[in-house]
């Protein structure tokens, strides 16, 4: 009998994995549709500075309202997306919606310095991706660091030689250029000595740990101090409490992103919540 359990416990894993590869072709279906549809919407976080309080940019993150499937996270859709290519076409939507949503905000007086994307190592790998970026960003006569792009360690594990005359482009054009997610891939050190980015973003994994486990803190300290002497910003993700800022802000973390300080919103929320930012601020000054 032991010796049939492998066997056995073999067949009674297939139907979970069809249920699984069935659930993902149902996505990719879907998602083939999402965009002529109106499916896909961006909503905003924003970045604050945690020595002023001021903003210092936004985060563009991908939804997606489908009538069958409801709101799907990106966590799900995004992986079935690169896998099957349709990551071009939604990315360069992001795109084209994250420079008319700030061209719109120039227009209504609405002082939002910059809005951060973030980009699969698929869509990299074209070379004419920083000319398309530059093209979408002459068109609307926005500057370059309107911009910024937000890249995880990984892609450099993967696609070293195809995406990094992409990186190097990018900057020189002035984009910023973000590492995502800091500390928890591979590469760290070696490639953001190499490579042109201009500032960090420490994983939620170790604020998490602020003002609960010190390891988690001399983590944090020591990855400001590092992005320091490379002349980086930092932001810290998912920051939820003030304990978390608190520290932030002693060990001089430039900027925190999180619930505690705005939760991604849609274009319109964000506009009415940068208007009611204004007025506060003119209101103090009187
Ligand atoms: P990310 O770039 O690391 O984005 C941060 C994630 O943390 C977002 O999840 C955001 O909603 C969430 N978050 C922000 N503040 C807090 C907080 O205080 N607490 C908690 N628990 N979570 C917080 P979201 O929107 O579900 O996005 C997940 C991931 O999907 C992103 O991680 C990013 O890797 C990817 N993604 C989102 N939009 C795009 C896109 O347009 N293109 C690509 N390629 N990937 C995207
Ligand atoms: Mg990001
Ligand atoms: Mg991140
Ligand atoms: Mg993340």
């Amino acid at each position: 009998h032991a010796k049939n359990s492998g066997r056995d416990a073999f067949q009674f894993f297939q139907p979970g994995m069809n249920a699984e590869m069935h659930e993902r072709r149902r996505i990719e279906d879907q998602l083939r549709m999402a965009m002529e549809n109106h499916e896909l919407s961006v909503a905003y976080q924003p970045k604050v500075d945690t020595l002023t309080g001021e903003l210092i940019g936004a985060e563009a993150l991908l939804r997606w309202n489908n009538p069958l499937l409801g709101e799907v996270p990106p966590l799900k859709f995004i992986p079935i997306a690169e896998d099957c290519g349709l990551i071009i076409p939604i990315g360069e939507w992001v795109i084209e919606t994250v420079v008319d949503t700030l061209k719109l905000w120039r227009e209504q007086g609405l002082d939002m310095p910059r809005i951060a994307i973030n980009l699969s190592p698929r869509q990299l790998r074209d070379q004419a991706f920083s000319q398309r970026v530059q093209s979408i960003l002459n068109t609307a006569g926005l500057r370059p660091d309107s911009l910024e792009f937000e890249i995880t360690e990984g892609v450099f594990l993967q696609e070293v030689e195809h995406s990094q005359s992409s990186l190097y482009r990018l900057r020189e054009s002035g984009v910023g250029l973000a590492i995502d997610d800091f500390g928890t891939g591979f590469s760290s050190l070696s490639y953001l000595k190499k490579l042109p980015v201009s500032s960090v973003k420490i994983d939620k994994t170790f604020v998490d740990g602020l003002s609960v486990d010190p390891v988690d803190e001399d983590i944090v300290s020591a990855i400001v101090a590092m992005a320091h002497s490379m002349h980086l910003t930092v932001v810290a993700e998912g920051v939820e409490t003030q304990e978390q800022y608190d520290f932030l802000r002693k060990v001089h973390c430039d900027a925190a992103q999180g619930w505690l300080t705005g939760v991604p919103m849609s274009q319109a929320d964000l506009s009415d919540w940068l208007r009611q930012r204004e007025r506060h601020r003119e209101e103090r000054a009187k």
